[in-house]
């Protein structure tokens, strides 16, 4: 009997329509408009949400699994422990033409949609954080900032070497005083003639010590809050320009984290991104393509979480039997699997989105807090079931759960992702217009000016 639901949710039998209401009533849930849209909607027009991946995409994650498997498994123990950042991936990631994977073939990248910069990083971070926090911070805060904000002089010098793999780009927002608090940064920016001088400092900084190209915000009117904020790209060779890598983070040892000093630093008027006093929402739009990939490799740590806790409990017995039948422990697999679907479904709403051109701030910001609490959830669960094993370097599951907090902490904290959603539900929050959209996929060819940018 064919059924069809009404708006209460309840399903009824249909006998009128033998199960066209049904399909009708499909067809209306299915989105026609984001939550936080700023496209105009056009009337009657439905698209449906598909997560099947097509067959490039599938190429993709079977080529970055192998990847892995071949060339960071091996050595990550051995990496994380040294707290050594092998740039030797980065280059190998490069020719694999990952770190532009979503950028236009024109400006150097694959051409690729937004939902395979996810899959890349999902496969990158069942690795190593470390790695896919290489490309969150070099692809999505980076290029992907340039492609949304950058000029056409910007794009050929900055974002297409970036995309090709030949330059690596990082992101300085963050200072000692100024974290969550963006506006409360210190650093400030001066015109002189044609130029800025810029005088600062940035701190917990991925990739200070390999980037060539660095995304700097910094106060060209401090009067005027976060509407004094500009962004700029600074070059690791400009004069003035220091860097100074940690050692002894809690997670993340394989990576490259630190700070960056800017004393006296020349930086051209045209290395200027967007306008003057537009830095604010260049960083907040970067944000929103940076957090979408660190849901997307929370999804990937997940997976190996699962994948390190079902192989050890078949194996591991206790009271005559192994643990992956006592009930407590399956209990922790299930959630660890709720987790692992329901982040990998919010994360590829978000690149569904992109790939529309829509606004997806909020649930971008939804995607990022749910699945990197979930990853953080099911690392301390993997060590669970690890017992004494899980405390030791002799499995996985301890980096994975010492990786597994600075994502609950970076690109907005679990509170600051708490009270977006709040506000947004309350209605004490509304995203306004953006002068620029990140270009929606598939990417217009060479000569097309797509809608909102100029
Ligand atoms: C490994 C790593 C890599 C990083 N990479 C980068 C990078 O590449 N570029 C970059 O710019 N930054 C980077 N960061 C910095 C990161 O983005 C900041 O640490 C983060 O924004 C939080 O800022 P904070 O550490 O100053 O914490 P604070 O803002 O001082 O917050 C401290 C605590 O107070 C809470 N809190 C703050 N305000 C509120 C509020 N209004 N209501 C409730 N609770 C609140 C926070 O949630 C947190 O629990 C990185 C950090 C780490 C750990």
């Amino acid at each position: 009997m064919p059924a069809t639901r009404k708006s209460d949710g309840v399903a009824r039998t249909c006998r009128e329509c033998g199960g066209r209401a049904a399909k009708s009533f499909l067809m209306k849930s299915l989105p026609t408009q984001p939550m936080t849209g700023t496209r105009p909607y056009q009337k009657g027009m439905i698209r449906a949400m598909d997560f099947s991946l097509s067959e490039d995409q599938q190429a993709v994650q079977k080529t970055v699994r192998k990847f892995v498997d071949r060339e960071i498994m091996p050595h990550i123990e051995t990496w994380d422990a040294d707290q050594h950042f092998e740039t030797g991936i980065i280059e190998k990631m490069a020719d694999l033409g990952l770190m532009g994977v979503c950028i236009p073939e024109r400006y150097g990248g694959q051409g690729m949609d937004y939902n395979t910069l996810a899959i890349v990083c999902a496969e990158l971070e069942r690795g190593d954080t470390a790695f896919r926090t290489a490309v969150s911070v070099h692809t999505s805060l980076n290029s992907m900032t340039l492609l949304q904000w950058g000029d056409e002089f910007q794009k050929e010098k900055y974002l297409t070497p970036q995309a090709q793999g030949r330059k690596v780009g990082a992101y300085a927002l963050t200072e000692p005083n100024a974290g969550s608090d963006v506006a409360a940064m210190q650093t400030r920016a001066k015109r002189d003639g044609d130029d800025y001088i810029l005088n600062g400092s940035k701190t917990w900084i991925s990739l200070c010590d390999v980037a060539d190209h660095i995304l700097v915000f910094a106060k060209t009117s401090p009067e005027d809050g976060h509407k004094g904020l500009s962004c700029f790209i600074v070059e690791r060779t400009f004069p003035g320009v220091s860097t100074r890598g940690f050692k002894n983070k809690l997670g993340i040892r394989a990576g490259n984290t630190g700070e960056v000093f800017l004393e006296n630093v020349r930086v051209p008027g045209e290395n200027l991104v967007g306008e003057e006093g537009e830095g604010f929402k260049i960083a907040m739009s970067a944000l929103d393509n940076g957090r979408f990939s660190v849901a997307a490799g929370a999804v990937g740590l997940i997976d190996a979480c699962i994948e390190a806790s079902v192989k050890y409990a078949n194996q591991r017995e206790t009271f005559g039997k192994p643990i992956g039948k006592h009930q407590l422990v399956q209990q922790m697999i299930a959630k660890m699997t709720a987790g692992y679907e329901t982040s990998r479904l919010l994360v590829f709403r978000v690149g569904w989105l992109k790939n529309q051109g829509w606004r997806n701030t909020r649930e971008t910001s939804l995607a990022k807090w749910y699945a990197c609490d979930a990853a953080f959830n099911a690392a301390v669960d993997a060590v669970q079931i690890h017992g004494a094993n899980g405390y030791s370097h002799e499995f996985p599951v301890e980096r994975y759960m010492r990786n597994a907090k600075a994502p609950v902490i970076y690109e907005g904290t679990r509170e600051i992702h708490q009270i977006m959603q709040g506000e947004y539900a309350l209605g004490y929050r509304k995203d306004k217009e953006l002068r620029r959209n990140l270009p929606p996929w598939p990417f217009e060819k060479e000569g097309e000016v797509s809608q909102g940018q100029e």
